[in-house]
């Protein structure tokens, strides 16, 4: 084998912005059973590290295109993190100030990150959860006349993901076989706007939609209410707060309504948070994939699903994020920060450089 090469991208960008999507489909080689091939859309490779900087660059440019949002206008928006961060990093390459609201219960490193890219982060309670952060959000807006994003509810979402997400898997997949496609869901853009498009396209691709096993809001049947703005009067009961940060919040988003209407999954499979963890974990070691808990989890369901696939069976998963999100979070519990005993011998074997 000789050494490998590369040959730049053969073009210049004019901006951050211009790097956000054209993720790689990446196939996994070791962790998955041989009679499946799996692949994994790794959206860790945006610029801010995650999937939502897709929307958030086509929030904030749709609204520039619309007029709907002024020059210098602060944005604010209520998020666990992603979103704010994606957001953060838009707002500062195009300069408006940028209010996050964020429940205190979501990691440090999230507030840490949006707060370095120059944004301000307003925590609410944990116990009044996604809608109370939410309900901040809209209240800051109103009273100061500031641009609120309304990811769960603006078009400008699903339509990013049918316009970016969808176009690159189809050109991915072209000529290749594609029998599943497996995603979970915060708001629902993914699965709203890249199922428009396969539906027409690859109908012979089952969509597997997820959701924690316990907050299956979904699977439950019930529907809660909404205004006449498609924003959530109140929580989800089925709702309980689990670790897939990003995943399902306390309510059904109107932006994931049309995928549940149009009937755009052909399996909703409820999937253990720690089985999500396990799975994440399993993924760095073995594949040196270092994606956060929400791909661990869209990943246990491919592999559950794997169980009773026909030989032959390809599949894709989305993969949200980094890993490296999650650091003060149970994905990262057991990671010492010390030497173990195991380092310790290893040290003790030679000579030089030992530690007291
Ligand atoms: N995983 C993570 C880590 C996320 O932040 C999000 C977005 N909230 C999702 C999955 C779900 O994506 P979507 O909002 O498009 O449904």
């Amino acid at each position: 084998m000789t050494i490998r090469t590369t040959e730049g991208r053969k073009r210049l960008y004019d901006s951050i912005l211009d790097t956000v999507g054209n993720t790689p489909a990446v196939r996994v080689n070791r962790v998955s059973p041989g009679h499946v091939t799996v692949y994994v859309k790794f959206e860790a490779f945006n610029p801010a590290g995650s999937i939502k900087d897709r929307l958030a660059l086509n929030i904030i440019e749709a609204a520039e295109r619309e007029g709907r949002l002024k020059p210098g206008q602060t944005v604010v928006e209520a998020t666990s993190g992603n979103t704010g961060i994606g957001l953060a990093m838009v707002c500062a390459a195009k300069g408006y100030p940028l209010v996050v609201t964020m429940a205190d219960s979501f990691s440090v490193e999230r507030r840490k990150l949006m707060r370095f890219l120059g944004a301000k982060v307003v925590l609410t309670p944990r116990a009044l959860k996604g809608f109370g952060m939410y309900t901040k959000a809209k209240e800051l807006a109103e009273q100061n006349g500031w641009f609120l994003a309304s990811q769960f509810e603006t078009k400008d979402n699903a339509d990013i993901h049918e316009a970016t997400t969808a176009r690159e898997i189809l050109a991915d997949f072209e000529g290749e076989r594609l029998d599943y496609w497996v995603t979970g869901y915060g708001t629902g853009g993914t699965v709203s706007g890249v199922a428009r498009r396969l539906r027409q396209e690859r109908p012979e691709t089952k969509i597997v939609l997820t959701e924690p096993a316990n907050a299956a809001i979904v699977s439950s049947g019930h529907v809660n209410a909404r205004n006449e703005s498609h924003q959530p009067t109140g929580s989800h009961p089925d709702f309980e707060p689990h670790p897939i940060q990003g995943w399902t919040p306390d309510f059904i988003p109107w932006v994931l309504q049309e995928a549940i209407d149009g009937s755009y999954y052909d399996e909703l499979v409820p999937i253990p948070g720690p089985e999500g963890i396990a799975w994440s974990r399993r993924l760095a070691r073995e594949e040196g994939i270092f994606t956060g808990i929400s791909g661990g989890a869209t990943f246990a369901v491919a592999m559950r699903l794997a169980e009773t696939a026909p030989e032959g069976s390809v599949m894709l998963v989305m993969l949200p994020d980094t890993g490296e999100r999650y650091l003060s979070t149970p994905l990262f519990e057991g990671v010492e920060e010390d030497m173990t005993e195991e380092e310790r011998a290893i040290s003790r074997s030679t000579p030089s450089a030992q530690m007291e």
